[in-house]
């Protein structure tokens, strides 16, 4: 027989709740005593604290947080927090990092702190008119999205521009505005999200349109960051195993089976200092996936070559939206602790960290799996941590 579904879950106190759930599920006087524990013994992270981020709390959830070396972006010295489940991604980050000191480190750039904001408008009777009429009136439609007394606005950022798109769906035409907004040192999406829900109804009377969705869009590609490095040709393991990760990287290119699981090594590194810091690595993943199809084939977020020595050069291009205030990155002590460890001072330069702990790390991965295969290397550092 199905098990009744547990409704007002989020009426309880929290020791109710967990009740509630251990019979539901049937935990044993253990698992239920684990559960209660994790609430009351994880300093970092309270229950208070995570009963304001998250609802129907039971417990708290632990993974390691393992630091990175190595790693030297734009000539300063960095140590890289991660909190990852998987093996060796921590190890591969510094060892990759450590190859590419020879050549200066990491030289990274990361754009303005732009979001888009997307207002989709539908049942606009004539909307390339009222494209026209947006345009026109963008000074009004930016002036309508602001909030002059949020911090952002009050540091100069916010809604700094805006576009329009007529895009044809299966069924009808929709009018969809974008508001570029400069989120400061904010992931941005409440920032952005409240300025289009502000905006909207402006955009309303001036295409007498209804605006359907008002919220920001994951494809951050006015975020980018890019990274660049040189990676000894000997501390790789000699000019065969360069050949090798170049013949790897066109592999990738060639077929997207691959290239899921060559993006996949660049985002575990992303995702664990995103993790660390307290970041949505939901948003980056959904930005970076399609940003890896933006000319209609899903293709690598890196690119390879060789230089006149035989060096291997590794370039990565992303689109980060990573913020250093703001979400939970302040909310949850060790995620502020982390972005001290991290040294990072705006959410530009995590961008800028960020995407060369993605370059290592892909580096690190197609290293071992030209050489000796990515099972060896996991297995070694087994028996080496054990140890
Ligand atoms: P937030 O709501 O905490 O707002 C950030 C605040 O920081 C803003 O008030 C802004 O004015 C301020 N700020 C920006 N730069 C500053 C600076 N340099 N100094 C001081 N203050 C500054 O967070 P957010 O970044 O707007 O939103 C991020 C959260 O939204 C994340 O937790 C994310 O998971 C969540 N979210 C994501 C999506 C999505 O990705 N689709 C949708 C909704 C919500």
């Amino acid at each position: 027989m199905a098990k009744r579904t547990l409704s007002g879950l989020h009426q309880l106190s929290t020791a109710r709740r967990q009740k509630t759930v251990a019979q539901f599920s049937r935990l044993t006087a253990a698992e239920q005593r684990l559960l209660r524990s994790s609430l009351l013994r994880t300093p970092g992270l309270g229950k208070a604290t995570a009963e304001s981020m998250i609802e129907n709390v039971v417990g708290i959830f632990s993974l390691p947080l393992g630091v990175a070396t190595n790693f030297r972006v734009n000539g300063k010295e960095h140590l890289v927090p991660m909190v990852v489940e998987e093996p060796s991604v921590v190890a591969a980050a510094s060892n990759a990092a450590k190859m590419a000191r020879p050549g200066g480190g990491f030289t990274a750039t990361a754009s303005g702190p732009i979001m888009i904001g997307q207002i989709h408008l539908e049942k606009v009777k004539d909307p390339l008119g009222a494209a026209e009429d947006i345009f026109r009136r963008r000074m009004d439609v930016l002036r309508a999205a602001r909030l002059p007394d949020s911090s952002l606005e009050r540091r100069g950022a916010g809604p700094v521009d805006l576009e329009v798109r007529v895009i044809r769906g299966h069924r009808e035409t929709f009018l969809v505005v974008h508001l570029l907004v400069d989120v400061g040192d904010a992931m941005g999406a409440n920032a952005v999200n409240s300025r289009c829900e502000l905006a909207a109804p402006y955009l309303e009377r001036l295409t007498g349109g209804k605006a359907r969705l008002r919220i920001l869009s994951n494809l951050a590609d006015r975020r980018l960051a890019h990274a660049k490095a040189v990676f000894d040709k000997d501390l790789l393991g000699g000019k065969k195993v360069v050949e090798h990760i170049l013949t790897a990287y066109r592999i990738a290119e060639a077929d997207p089976y691959r290239c899921a699981t060559h993006n996949k090594g660049v985002m575990n590194g992303i995702d664990a200092l995103a993790l660390a810091t307290g970041n949505d690595w939901r948003a980056l993943e959904a930005g970076a996936h399609v940003y890896a199809s933006k000319t209609g084939r899903y293709e690598s977020l890196t690119r390879y070559s060789k230089n006149a020595r035989g060096d291997l050069v590794g370039e990565i291009e992303l689109p980060l939206a990573l913020g250093s205030v703001g979400g939970s990155t302040r909310a949850n002590p060790m995620a502020a602790l982390c972005l001290k460890i991290a040294g990072v001072g705006s959410s530009k330069e995590l961008a800028m960290l960020a995407a060369s702990v993605g370059l290592a790390q892909n580096v690190a991965a197609l290293r071992a799996l030209v050489s000796e295969g990515i099972q060896a290397g996991h297995m070694r550092l087994h028996r080496r941590l054990k140890r």
